[in-house]
């Protein structure tokens, strides 16, 4: 509790909340997230004001930016 860890705010308009969660677990906690609440549509999502900054550092890696492009309705 008293490190902080780098954390990212996943941002989820129908349910309007939003959660922080260590970087660690982003994919995981968004696939449940979207799993659980959404039939396993990409509803939640990363906060978009960091998505930018978070894009440069590990999205690639992630391949999270990816299904972006190819789900549009
Ligand atoms: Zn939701």
């Amino acid at each position: 509790m008293s490190t902080e860890e780098l954390s990212v705010p996943i941002v989820c308009d129908e349910c309007e909340t939003e959660t922080r969660v260590p970087l660690d677990d982003l994919a995981d906690a968004l696939e449940r997230h979207n799993a659980e609440k959404h039939g396993g549509e990409s509803v939640a999502e990363v906060n978009p004001a960091i998505k930018d900054r978070l894009a440069d550092l590990v999205a690639e890696d992630l391949g999270l930016f990816d299904e972006d492009a190819a789900e549009r309705p």
